[in-house]
């Protein structure tokens, strides 16, 4: 075993595994694949969707793409890959929405899984047992989780921002939004999940049983095996949404309001989230906003005129019959905090509304041709101690509006996050997710083109690496062996034990670039 491990992570640190630098594989890998006898339908014409995704900077052609029709079609291939060992190149990534930025879920000459595709096993609710909850299969969308739950007055704990995503995609990474705070990212809220490994086995695991493997998946970046199948936490669902918005110019006011409500013994609100406003202008600067204030003249407010504003952004859930109750609740709980007294925003909406809410601003961008264009995201986790020297560096030094997408901030609270899973965020109770998230104009080469954007997300980089902060990627991205070390620091050796065992000739989620195929 040890023999093993030296010898992959030597492969690993000799080699420098960019996107562009793909070895071709042999002409046999596509003829072994060609010969392969089984029942599912692995295409080789008609694949180019497989070569890209959301960030949209990666073109990658794989090989073939598997629309599997059950999960031992899923387990044949890889295990048909493995059983190829060191004489092939090819490799297996499974494409859920295709929503990576950075092409992470892209196969470069090998096979793409396409896992929207697979909707086995059918969703299956058992909402009287005491901790309810969902199976579904790990290709399924958040947003049909969504409806299925509610026409059973049910709904998941966590979210993302953006429902249209799937289940084995979010929690491949983590899956935070404003719900994190107070119920863990969605790695917190599954029971178990089906995996088929690197070796082509099928594995069920939870905390009871496999744990290893369940814990290595969890966050695990689809390094250990192709989630099929998992098992959702409900509650009770919500009908309505008290959203509400207010803004705030001192830095220090606003994140001792939002870490006071994360500390809130009484779990104040059921969201908490808040965005960062510096010379806003166009559609851009709203993107994911939806938000219809009750007065419209408090909203033009919004472009901050030259100044740094801060948007504290929170929801309470409620159903209609507890509309008194949770106004005079609200009422009282805004007293305590000292945002700006004419900037608040108070809107009344469905809870499928709130949660679907960027699906409405996604409309609005392919009306205008905006959605299909280059994402250059960049994703922070920065601890408490370090947020205010992040952002006096990063706000009033490198970025210099954002007009071109939402740059968001939030505190999260790690005491309720499950441990052991191979998420890594920075070692305090309390860290912030910041998260810029451009888009690049394909026509622009100014300061909202593709250049600058990626030149200022350097710029951040450049700056976390050299002042010590102890910030970490959210959705990482690197391309060299070291960077990922550094990045997992004392988690390392855990994640390369684990591929070790559960995929030794690194088959899986090679866009990735953690680990170079093993030949
Ligand atoms: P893909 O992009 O298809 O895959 C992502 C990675 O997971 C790839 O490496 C892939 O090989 C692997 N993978 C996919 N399916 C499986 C599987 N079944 N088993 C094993 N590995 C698998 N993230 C947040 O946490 N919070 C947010 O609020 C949030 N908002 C977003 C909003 C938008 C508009 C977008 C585009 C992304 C957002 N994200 C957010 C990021 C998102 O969670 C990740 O990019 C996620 O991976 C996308 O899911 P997907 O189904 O498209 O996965």
């Amino acid at each position: 075993f040890k023999i093993a491990l030296v010898f992959l992570l030597s492969i690993t640190i000799s080699r420098d595994h960019t996107a562009t630098s793909t070895p071709q594989p042999p002409p046999s890998s596509r003829l072994s694949l060609e010969t392969m006898r089984f029942d599912g339908n692995l295409s080789f014409e008609n694949i180019q969707h497989a070569s890209k995704d959301f960030g949209n900077r990666f073109h990658l052609m794989p090989t073939a793409v598997l629309y599997p029709k059950s999960t031992s079609n899923i387990a044949q291939i890889i295990k048909h890959v493995f059983n190829l060992g060191l004489t092939s190149h090819l490799t297996v990534a499974a494409r859920g929405h295709g929503h990576s930025l950075e092409g992470q879920a892209l196969a470069p000459d090998g096979v793409v899984i396409d896992m929207e595709s697979y909707k086995s096993p059918a969703m299956t609710f058992h909402a009287r047992e005491k901790h309810p909850y969902v199976d579904v299969s790990a290709g399924e969308l958040w947003i049909n989780i969504l409806h299925e739950s509610l026409k059973r007055g049910l709904t998941p704990k966590s979210w993302t921002d953006y429902l249209h995503l799937t289940v084995g995609g979010t929690l491949s990474n983590a899956g935070i939004s404003g719900q994190a705070f107070r119920h863990g990212p969605q790695i917190n809220n599954v029971y178990r999940l089906q995996i088929v490994t690197g070796r082509g086995d099928v594995a069920t695991c939870s905390d009871e049983q496999n744990a290893d493997l369940f814990n290595a998946a969890l966050g695990g970046l689809g390094q250990f095996g192709i989630i099929t199948e998992a098992r959702i936490a409900l509650e009770p669902a919500p009908t309505k949404v008290k959203w509400i918005r207010a803004l705030y110019s001192d830095f220090t006011t606003f994140t001792n309001d939002q870490e006071r409500l994360i500390s809130h013994s009484r779990d104040a609100f059921d969201y908490l989230e808040g965005f960062v406003v510096i010379n806003r202008t166009g559609l851009l600067n709203n993107w994911r906003s939806s938000f219809n204030p009750m007065d419209p003249v408090q909203a033009e407010q919004f472009t901050s005129e030259g100044r740094i504003l801060f948007c504290l952004e929170l929801a309470k859930y409620f159903n209609v019959e507890d509309v008194g109750e949770i106004e005079r609740e609200v009422d009282s709980l805004l007293t305590e905090l000292s945002y700006i007294r004419s900037t608040l925003f108070l809107s009344e909406v469905s809870y499928v509304d709130f949660l679907d809410r960027v699906h409405v601003s996604e409309m609005k961008l392919r009306e205008n041709d905006l959605w299909d264009v280059p994402h250059p995201w960049l994703n922070l986790l920065v601890p408490r101690s370090s947020i205010h020297g992040f952002a006096e560096e990063v706000f009033h030094n490198i970025v210099k509006d954002t007009s071109n997408g939402p740059v968001l901030i939030y505190p999260v609270n790690k005491s309720r996050w499950k441990n052991g899973t191979s998420l890594v965020t920075p070692d305090e109770d309390v860290f912030y997710l910041v998260a810029f998230l451009s888009s690049a104009m394909s026509s622009s080469v100014g300061r909202d083109g593709l250049d600058a954007l990626l030149a200022r997300n350097r710029r951040i980089v450049k700056f976390v690496g050299e002042s010590k902060l102890g910030i970490k990627q959210y959705l990482p991205h690197y391309t060299t062996t070291q960077e990922w070390m550094a990045h997992f620091g004392d988690k390392w050796e855990v994640f390369l034990r684990r591929k070790m065992a559960y995929d030794p000739l690194a088959i899986l989620a090679p866009g990735q670039r953690i680990f170079p195929r093993a030949n």
